[in-house]
C-alpha cells in the first residue's frame, strides 16, 4: 500500500495466506499462550492477529511480550492459517479477519506507550478524564464508529446539494454580531483598538448576504457560536448544515431536506424513510402536545376539558376558564406514580410556571372512592362522569390537569406527559423514525421582563402572506404568524428555517416592531437594509444541527459523543486546558485590563487552590 504497509489490518483472508505483509498499527492486547505471544494489531480499518513463536526468534517474541497495550509497531511476516482441527478452533468468526493470523518474522517499535490513565475497552463513566485524553477515547471503537458515522452524514449532505446546484461557500468567522437569541462571543480588535469582532451565531446575515449577490442557492458546513450557560445538550460551538436558496417557498425547502434526509439515511445506516414528512402546525403542536417539538410516538395527548369544569366549584378550574384560559388534561393510562414521582413531576409543572400540579390516581373508576386525590372531594359526579368519557378513564389511569392561559397550561402538561412517559417507559426499545415539520410559528413572542416583543425565530423572518401589511401598518401582536418551520425527528428540533424578508420596508417594519429605534437599526443592521435596496431577490433557507442530526442516528445520547473535541458542561476544553488567561503582553496588544471584581477573584483563587489540592 505505501511504504509502512502492505495491507490494513481488516484485508487478510485465507487466499492471502503464504504472502509476505507488513502491518502498522496500535497493540489492542498481548496475550502470552505457553510462550507463544499474540498480538492483536489494530488500525482504523479493523484487527489482525499477530503471532510470536519464540522458537523461531526468542528475542522478537520477548520484545513482543514486553509491549505495552496501545504502543504502535510496523509488524512484517507471513499470512498463514489459524489453526482449525477437530479439537482445536483458533479461528474467529466475529472477526473479519479471523481466519488467518500474520506470523512475525521482525517488528519495528514506532512509539512506546506509558501507562494508559484508562482502559480503552472498559466503559468509563468519568467523562472528565475521557476529554482530558480524549485523543486516547477517540481510540475507542464506538468513538471511530461515531467519527466515521458524521463523515459519511456530512458527505451525503454535500453531495445531496451539490447535486442540487447548491454552492459551498465559506463565511467569516470573525464578523459582526447576527441575533440569534444568544449573548455573543466577543474578539477584541488589535488594530481597531476597543471594536471587536463577535463570532457568528450563525451565518443569517451573510448567507442572505449571498442571496442578495445572485448566489441563488449556497450551503455551508458551519461554525456557529452561542455563549449560553450550558444546558444538557449545547455546546459553545456547534455545526450547522447551513441552507439559503432564492426564488422559493417553503415546498422546495421541505423537499430538499426530506430528499437530503432521505438519502443520509440511506447511505449512514442503510435505513429507508419515506418521504413526504407529515406537517403539523405550531398551534395543533402545543395544543395536543404541548411542545413545538412534540414527542409523537406515544399518545397520551392533551386533551381540553374547559367546558366540563366552566362552572366548577373548584375554583382553581373555572377561575382559569374565567380568565380566559383552559383546564387542560392528559391520561396516563395504566400509571401509578410512586410519591417520589409525583413529587418530581410537581416540580416540573412548577418550573414550567404552574402552581401546582393536580392529578387523580384512579384504582377504580366505578367507585367514587377509587379517584384518590386532594381535587376529587371539590369535584361533581356529573364533572367525574364527563371526565371519564373524555378521557376515556379506566381503572389504573392517572390524570394530571394544568389550568390557566392556554400556552402555558399546554407546555406545563407537555412537560408532564414526557416525564410520564419515562417512568412508564413508553420509548423503551423503541425504534421508530418519527420525522416531520412543524409549520406557522408565531412571529412574535412577548418578552414580559423587557416588556417588548420579540422574533420567535429571528428578526429577517418573514410574516405569512396575510399577516405582511399589518406588520407593515404596525399593528403588531403575538397572534401575527411567521413563515417559518422546524423539523422534528423524535421529538428532537434537527433545524428550522423560514422565508425571509427582502424588502427594505417590511425589515425596517419589522426592526421598529421589536421596540429598535433608529439609530440602532442604522448602526446593527444598516448594511442589510441597504443590500435590501439594490435588488434582493425573494429568499429563504433553513438550518441543520449537524451533531444533533449525527447523535440521533447514532443513536447516542449526548451531542458530545459525536463530536471529536467537545467541551465540558462548564465550557471548557479539558484536554488542551482552555480557556485560559492570556499573557501580560497579549492583553497589551489589544489595550485589555482584565479587573474582576475582588469577591470573584478571592472564589476563584480558592477553587484554583482546592483543585491543585486535590490533584496532589
Ligand atoms: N439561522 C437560523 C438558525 O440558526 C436558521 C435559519 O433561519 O436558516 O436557527
Amino acid at each position: 500500500m505505501n511504504s509502512y504497509r502492505t495491507h490494513t489490518c481488516d484485508a487478510l483472508r485465507p487466499a492471502d495466506v503464504g504472502s509476505d505483509v507488513t502491518l502498522v498499527g496500535w497493540v489492542d492486547t498481548v496475550r502470552d499462550h505457553g510462550g507463544v505471544i499474540f498480538i492483536d494489531l489494530r488500525d482504523r480499518a479493523g484487527k489482525t492477529q499477530v503471532v510470536f513463536h519464540p522458537e523461531n526468534n526468542a528475542a522478537l517474541a520477548a520484545e513482543a511480550e514486553s509491549l505495552r497495550v496501545e504502543s504502535v509497531i510496523q509488524v512484517s511476516g507471513k499470512v498463514v492459517h489459524r489453526l482449525k482441527t477437530d479439537e482445536v478452533d483458533a479461528t474467529n468468526p466475529d472477526l473479519a479477519t479471523g481466519e488467518i493470523e500474520v506470523e512475525a518474522t521482525s517488528m519495528n517499535v514506532l512509539n512506546r506507550a506509558a501507562v494508559l490513565p484508562f482502559q480503552l475497552d472498559r466503559n468509563i463513566s468519568n467523562e472528565d478524564i475521557r476529554m482530558k485524553y480524549r485523543f486516547l477515547d477517540l481510540r475507542r471503537p464506538n468513538m471511530q464508529r461515531n467519527m466515521i458515522l458524521r463523515h459519511r452524514i456530512t458527505k451525503a449532505m454535500r453531495d445531496y446539494l451539490d447535486e442540487q446546484s447548491f454552492l459551498e461557500i465559506e463565511t467569516p468567522i470573525l464578523s459582526k454580531s447576527t441575533p440569534e437569541g444568544a449573548r455573543d462571543f466577543l474578539v477584541p480588535s488589535r488594530l481597531a483598538p476597543g471594536c471587536f469582532y463577535a463570532l457568528p451565531q450563525a451565518p443569517q446575515q451573510y448567507k442572505q448576504l449571498l442571496m442578495v449577490a445572485g448566489m441563488e442557492r449556497y450551503f455551508q458546513v458551519a461554525r456557529c457560536f452561542r455563549d449560553e450557560d450550558l444546558r444538557a445538550d449545547r455546546q459553545p460551538e456547534f455545526t450547522q448544515i447551513d441552507i439559503e436558496a432564492s426564488f422559493i417557498t417553503p415546498e422546495d425547502v421541505y423537499k430538499w431536506i426530506e430528499e437530503m434526509l432521505q438519502r443520509v439515511f440511506k447511505e449512514s445506516v442503510g435505513r429507508d424513510i419515506s418521504i413526504p414528512f407529515p406537517r403539523m402546525t405550531w398551534h395543533d403542536a402545543m395544543d395536543q402536545y404541548g411542545s413545538d417539538k412534540p414527542e409523537r410516538r406515544f399518545d397520551m395527548k392533551l386533551t381540553d376539558c374547559s367546558d366540563i369544569f366552566a362552572t366548577s366549584d373548584f375554583r382553581v378550574f373555572s377561575g382559569a376558564i374565567a380568565n380566559g384560559g383552559v383546564v387542560k388534561a392528559i391520561n396516563a393510562k395504566n400509571f401509578s406514580p410512586s410519591v417520589g414521582q409525583i413529587d418530581s413531576l410537581t416540580q416540573t409543572a412548577v418550573e414550567a410556571g404552574a402552581k401546582g400540579l393536580a392529578y387523580i390516581k384512579v384504582r377504580d373508576v366505578n367507585e367514587r372512592d377509587g379517584w384518590k386525590s386532594p381535587i376529587t372531594k371539590r369535584l361533581t359526579d356529573a364533572e367525574i362522569d364527563a371526565l371519564k368519557q373524555r378521557l376515556n378513564i379506566e381503572s389504573g389511569d392517572c390524570i394530571f390537569f394544568a389550568a390557566g392561559p392556554w400556552e402555558e397550561s399546554c407546555t406545563i402538561l407537555g412537560r408532564v406527559r414526557l416525564e410520564c412517559a419515562e417512568y412508564m417507559e413508553l420509548l423503551k426499545g423503541n425504534t421508530d423514525v418519527d420525522l416531520f415539520w412543524v409549520t406557522r410559528f408565531p412571529l412574535f413572542g412577548w418578552d414580559a421582563e423587557e416588556q417588548r416583543f420579540c422574533a420567535i425565530h429571528h428578526p429577517f423572518t418573514r410574516p405569512v402572506p396575510e399577516d405582511v401589511d399589518k406588520v407593515l401598518r404596525g399593528e403588531i401582536s403575538t397572534d401575527l404568524c411567521a413563515e417559518a418551520y422546524d423539523i422534528i425527528f423524535n421529538g428532537n428540533e434537527l433545524g428550522g428555517g423560514s422565508i425571509r424578508i427582502h424588502e427594505k420596508d417590511l425589515q425596517d417594519a419589522t426592526f421598529r416592531a421589536l421596540g429598535l429605534d433608529d439609530a440602532t437599526i442604522q448602526e446593527q443592521f444598516g448594511h442589510i437594509l441597504s443590500a435590501f435596496s439594490f435588488g434582493a431577490p425573494p429568499h429563504g433557507g433553513l438550518a441543520l444541527g449537524l451533531d444533533r442530526v449525527v447523535m440521533l442516528i447514532a443513536g447516542c445520547d449526548s451531542i458530545r459523543e459525536v463530536m471529536a473535541f467537545p467541551k465540558n458542561n462548564r465550557g471548557a476544553d479539558l484536554m488542551s486546558e482552555s480557556p485560559a488567561p492570556a499573557e501580560p503582553n497579549q492583553l497589551r496588544d489589544i489595550h485589555i485590563q482584565v479587573k474582576l471584581p475582588e469577591k470573584l477573584r478571592q472564589k476563584l483563587e480558592a477553587e484554583k487552590a482546592a483543585a491543585a489540592e486535590q490533584q496532589a
